[in-house]
């Protein structure tokens, strides 16, 4: 065994299944295949160590001699296994060159097949195999495949001779050629009906195509073939798709692919032969059946080049959309297929999972020529993570963690109906999922409005603020020209568990027309047409794909799966942190539990002030310039509050309920627009100049770090007063019913003690007053937010006055970075790209930063009270990766959106079984 190749074949190699790092995924799988004796054709991995190299030092360093001889002295071992010889008189050895990175990139990078032809090699071939259109094929697709990968000479080039060719000979059978088009010919005159004389000319013309294209003629010397070939698998490493596949799915861009020599074998020498694909398991529904697609007479690149519809593999597939009857492989080569299926079962048992398989049939004898564990969906990851349990593959610990706890979110929103036709109108961000349908209305009140009369809207919006949340919570889901996947929609939208698309730039609304455009763009990314969709139009929203279709698609609602009810029973015996919910109405606190939320983890109660009934009020509260008159307004808002707070406390009975009491500056409750505001101005028999001149009065030149939080409270006791009050007292009526009531009442943007300890006596004080009243005593915790650094720094302190902290994860973000969420949008995407910052810190928590002040403030805390209840109630509290920081540090729970409280239990429960440590340097 060499020290950079590493040799597979006659039942031995040198390398094995867990040395993915070193011999990529591809190179790994081939070589523990044929340590389990599965007959794979022999050949050799040229490490990912060298690819490395000949990346950052030069292919001249990468191909030094050392690694050259070693190539060579495999080469011959593979030679000999084959009884075969690379550029042979006799019995020529023809291999293939293929990629293969650590983690799956199918289609990626490159791979070149059927190397080491010239006009000897072809006409020996020929003579071998009595088969001279099979020689002459195999040496033509080499030629093209050769010149495009490794010479840079695009295949069009080839493909148009190719294309004459084969009019030519549809035109002289007798055939309609002319009156089809290139794609149809293709399929009425398949490359296997071109004769083998017509084929030899062509490889002629491609030769001359060569000499062209790259001023030299197409290297003969195979040796030289196969150096070229192994450069280019290198080098595919850094072409231009490889590396947007790698951004997408954060594979790190120093791991290089290994290159993977293979003797040829043949689905192409007739109808004895045959290549297909398989998964041992149905990979889009996680059903325990074989399921795969094979063709006859072909290789293996045909049956994903979609030229030929390829045939079911099982018997019971046969007839099957498009398929003919009687093709499948069980029933044409039975013995082949039964080999196949033994290996299947052989192939899972061994690794434990379900895996993807390529195999190629020569002559009636069967060679898998790659093997991977297969991806697949959510629904098929659930069901065969829990199958695979009862059938004694894998325990349990390891169903949970088969399963990407961000992927079940689609399992838990209705999606389109797949087979459905629909017309895309644009594409927007993903924001949060879901499929809905309904008209189109652009404004927050016709939201209300519409949907009050019993119509599905979609509010449509440039983008949304906080006076919109009524209009989007009566509607079905909504739309966002501007804003990225933490704009207010987005978040709004999740919050809800509503369908959102955002930032979807394609299209300009209108307000005063009531009209949106939208611009079509062709492929190429020119402009194409403009649509325009007005108020009442229908259009579906498809937020886990970002896409927005013109009409009514058909949806298929959620349907949670008995495994994965399963699966979350399982993932809730092994975490250690609880799972709360953010929801601010007895309905979301009602979906929370369903979704196995363990308490209210953050309630807002400003949204309570936004509705219809209330606002009035609020105003007239915001207007008032005395006490006693803001009393008065603060009395008529009382009965709602607490009216709210015994809904959502009948749902959480047993459970604790953590409320926030009021945050935003009072400046984001006043009407905006001008009619508004004359209604207002005679609801309230108020001059509208005076109405102005407050409006104007309480605007702030950065709200964020404004008159808001906790200082509201300090210079109007009353309204923190009304709130504390109507949480008591509907906890005291809840709990005369036998309930029981947890109330956790939370104090927003707290800086210090002294702030922190006047709230508390605020907070007592009126308990003791309600509780005198009532005749009645409920348990209740006080506690702050920890959301800016200055209450993190002194979390000891606070630690002193307070039960518990929330670290609000959002707002500690921003301040601690001096990042506002909702103008980084121009510029967090640059950052994260260009690697400044590993991730977008608003979806996963910043740990060195951010997270550094959390793990400071719980030590602190701690050291002060040991009993000190440490949450979180942030956006990252549904975030994968910051949960298992959040575990880490011992939270007592995270809290997040309804929709998300799976995924954060999952999480969690990963975040307890795995030991790796989260990198706290990132
Ligand atoms: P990808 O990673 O894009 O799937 P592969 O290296 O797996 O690329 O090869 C592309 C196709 O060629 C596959 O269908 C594979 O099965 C087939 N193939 C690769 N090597 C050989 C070989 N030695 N003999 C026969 N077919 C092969
Ligand atoms: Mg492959
Ligand atoms: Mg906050």
């Amino acid at each position: 065994m060499g020290r950079y190749v590493y040799l597979f074949g006659g039942g031995k190699a040198d390398g094995d299944g867990t040395q993915k790092e070193l011999l990529g995924g591809k190179g790994a799988g081939l070589a523990e295949m044929t340590r389990l004796g599965i007959p794979v054709p022999p050949g050799f991995t040229i490490s990912t160590e060298v690819a490395v190299d000949y990346a950052v030092r030069g292919a001249e360093y990468g191909l030094r001699d050392e690694i050259r001889s070693e190539v060579r002295a495999a080469l011959v071992t593979v030679e000999s296994l084959m009884k075969r010889k690379l550029g042979g008189a006799e019995r020529p050895l023809l291999v293939s060159v293929r990629s293969g990175a650590r983690a799956s990139m199918p289609g990626m990078l490159d791979t070149v097949l059927n190397l080491g032809i010239n006009d000897d090699v072809a006409r020996t071939l020929a003579k071998e195999t009595g088969n001279e259109r099979f020689a002459f094929d195999a040496y033509r697709r080499f030629i093209m495949m050769y010149s495009d990968i490794v010479l840079h000479v695009p295949r069009a080039k080839f493909e148009e001779h190719l294309d004459t060719v084969r009019y030519d000979v549809a035109t002289k059978r007798g055939l309609a050629a002319s009156q089809w088009n290139k794609e149809e010919l293709k399929r009425r005159l398949p490359d296997s009906e071109i004769p083998a004389s017509e084929l030899q000319k062509l490889i002629a013309v491609y030769k001359d195509v060569v000499t062209r294209e790259t001023g030299k003629p197409f290297p003969t010397d195979p040796e030289l073939q196969l150096w070229g070939a192994i450069r280019a698998v290198f080098e595919s490493w850094n072409n231009a798709r490889a590396k947007t596949y790698r951004k997408m799915h954060g594979i790190p861009e120093t791991w290089g692919t290994a290159c993977n020599v293979q003797a040829m074998v043949f689905g192409n020498l007739g109808d004895d032969s045959a290549t297909g694909v398989a998964f041992s398991r149905d990979p889009s529904t996680g059903e325990n059946r074989f399921f795969g697609e094979w063709l006859p007479n072909a290789q293996g690149e045909d049956v994903v080049a979609g030229i030929r519809t390829p045939l079911p593999l099982r018997r019971e597939a046969e007839g099957a959309a498009g398929s003919e009857p009687d093709a499948s492989l069980e029933g044409k080569m039975p013995e082949a297929f039964q080999q196949l299926v033994e290996i299947r079962n052989r192939l899972e048992k061994h690794f434990r999972d379900m895996q993807d398989i390529e195999f190629t049939i020569q002559q009636n004898q069967l060679f898998l020529l790659q093997c991977r564990n297969g991806k697949r969906t959510a629904r098929a990851a659930v069901r065969m993570a829990v199958e695979m349990v009862g059938e004694g593959l894998i325990d349990r610990k390891e169903a949970i963690l088969r399963v990407e706890p961000s992927s079940i979110d689609q399992l838990l929103h209705p999606a389109l109906d797949p087979k459905a036709e629909k017309t895309l109108l644009a594409r927007g961000l993903p924001a949060s999922p879901g499929a809905v349908s309904g008209e189109v209305v652009f404004s927050a009140e016709d939201a209300e409005r519409r949907s009050g009369q019993g119509i599905g809207v979609i509010l449509v919006r440039v983008e949304t603020s906080p006076e919109d949340v009524a209009g989007m919570k009566a509607a079905l889901g909504v739309l966002t020209a501007r804003g990225g996947m933490t704009s207010h929609a987005a978040v709004v939208a999740r919050g809800m568990g509503k369908c959102c698309v955002a930032g979807c730039s394609a299209i300009s609304v209108d307000y005063d027309e009531q009209v949106m455009l939208i611009t079509i763009y062709a492929d190429d990314g020119t402009k194409k047409d403009t649509r325009r969709v007005k108020a009442g139009d229908v259009i579906t929203l498809d937020g886990s794909s970002g896409s927005v279709y013109l009409g009514r698609v058909p949806t298929a609602p959620a349907a949670l799966s008995e495994e994965f009810a399963e699966l979350m029973e399982w993932a809730d015996d092994a975490r250690k942190m609880r799972v709360r919910a953010n929801a601010d109405t007895p309905l979301d606190a009602r979906t929370a539990r369903n979704f196995g939320a363990e308490g209210i983890g953050l309630c807002r109660t400003e949204h309570m002030f936004f509705d219809g009934a209330r606002i009035p009020a609020m105003w007239e509260m915001i207007l008032a310039t005395t006490r006693l008159s803001r009393e008065k307004a603060l009395e008529k808002l009382l009965p709602f509050q607490r009216a709210d707070f015994i809904g959502i406390f009948r749902e959480m009975k047993g459970l604790p309920v953590t409320i926030r009491l009021l945050d935003p500056p009072l400046h984001e409750f006043m009407p905006h627009e001008s009619a508004q505001l004359e209604k207002l101005a005679l609801d309230t028999k108020t001059p509208i100049d005076e109405l102005k001149k407050r409006s104007v009065e309480l605007h702030e030149f950065n709200p964020m770090l404004g008159h808001r939080g906790c200082r509201l409270a300090v210079t109007y006791p009353e309204i923190y007063e009304m709130q504390v009050r109507a949480i008591l007292e509907a906890a005291c009526e809840v709990a005369k019913e036998g309930l029981d009531v947890l109330p956790e009442i939370m104090i927003p943007l707290v800086i210090s003690r002294p702030e922190l300890d006047r709230m508390k006596d605020l907070v007592d004080r009126i308990a003791a007053r309600v509780f005198a009243e009532k005749g009645c005593r409920v348990p209740y915790l006080f506690g702050t937010m920890i959301e800016l650094p200055r209450a993190a720094l002194l979390a000891g302190d606070l630690a002193e006055g307070a039960e518990f902290f929330s670290f609000g994860t959002n707002d500690l973000t921003q301040a601690t970075m001096g990042l506002s969420r909702d103008d980084a949008g121009k510029f967090l995407p640059v950052y994260v790209e260009q690697g400044l910052l590993a991730t977008d810190p608003f979806q996963s928590l910043d740990v060195a930063g951010v997270g550094a002040l959390v793990r400071h403030a719980c030590e602190k805390s701690r050291a002060v009270r040991s009993s000190m209840k440490l949450g979180v109630c942030g956006e990252h509290g549904g975030d994968p990766a910051s949960i298992r920081f959040f575990h880490e540090q011992k939270l007592a729970y995270v809290s997040c959106s309804p929709f998300r409280v799976p995924i954060a239990r999952l999480a969690a429960a990963q975040a307890a079984l795995s030991t790796v440590a989260s990198d706290a340097t990132a």
